[in-house]
């Protein structure tokens, strides 16, 4: 059994940033949950799936073998035996991952996959239920947030740098309707366990949230 930690919370939090980071200083395996539920969404798209039928993603989701494999440390997401890692980084993707994600045999599909990465490795898993669903015995569970607007800069700010046209109000609003909806399904919505610690890092650069998790990692484990 590895030692597990839990980072969960809603999109643009930096959870992928300080997740990569920590488990670097740990010497822990990085895993992105979310990549996983992109490249099932990828999959939905490509099949023509509009993520209005909850029953139309019930049955085209079997199809989908997803498997994640290390390269340089980097997580690669295979959809089908393809490379799907530069693919899944869209808006489109994000927003269909995130309706998708709400479907039960979706989350039964990569449950198992999850759980078992965590059973046999020391990770650092960031997603919207790890500490709640996937890992409830974690040793350490963060709930890492920060305000819609923070979030919806951050992502304006990314998007630019990467030379691409957005508006603002409308990453803005995104954002918003992603963390309604993954909050209010039915099966594992997004909260904070019982037992995770709550950082919110809308007044915290990247490396003050990383230098707050191991501390709590330290006290957590280390004591
Ligand atoms: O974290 P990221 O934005 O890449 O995740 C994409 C979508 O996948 C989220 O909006 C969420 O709906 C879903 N997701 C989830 N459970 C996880 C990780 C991601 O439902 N553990």
């Amino acid at each position: 059994m590895g030692c597990n930690i839990a980072i969960d919370g809603p999109a643009g939090a930096g959870k992928s940033t300080v997740a990569r980071k920590v488990a670097a200083k740990l010497s822990f395996i990085y895993v992105d949950t979310g990549a996983m539920y992109r490249a099932m969404a990828l999959y939905l798209l490509k099949k023509g799936v509009k993520g209005d039928s909850q029953e139309e993603i019930s049955s085209v989701c079997t199809g989908a073998d997803i498997n994640i494999e290390y390269k340089d440390k980097e997580q690669i997401v295979i959809l089908n035996g393809e490379n799907v890692n530069s693919l899944i980084r869209t808006e489109v993707v994000g927003n269909m991952a995130s309706v998708s994600s709400a479907n039960p045999r979706v989350r039964e599909h990569l449950l198992k996959l999850q759980r078992n990465i965590a059973a046999s490795n020391d990770v650092v898993m960031d997603g919207r239920d790890i500490g709640t669903t996937i890992l409830p015995d974690a040793e350490v569970k963060i709930y890492l947030t920060a305000s819609a607007d923070t979030r919806a800069k951050r992502r304006f700010r990314e998007l630019e740098e990467k030379g691409q046209t957005c508006d603002y109000e409308k990453i803005r609003q995104d954002i918003i309707d992603r963390d309604f909806r993954d909050m209010n399904r039915e099966i594992s919505p997004l909260c904070q366990a019982e037992d995770a610690v709550l950082v919110d890092s809308s007044d915290m650069d990247i490396e003050e949230v990383t230098d707050r998790i191991l501390e709590i990692y330290n006290q957590k484990v280390k004591a």
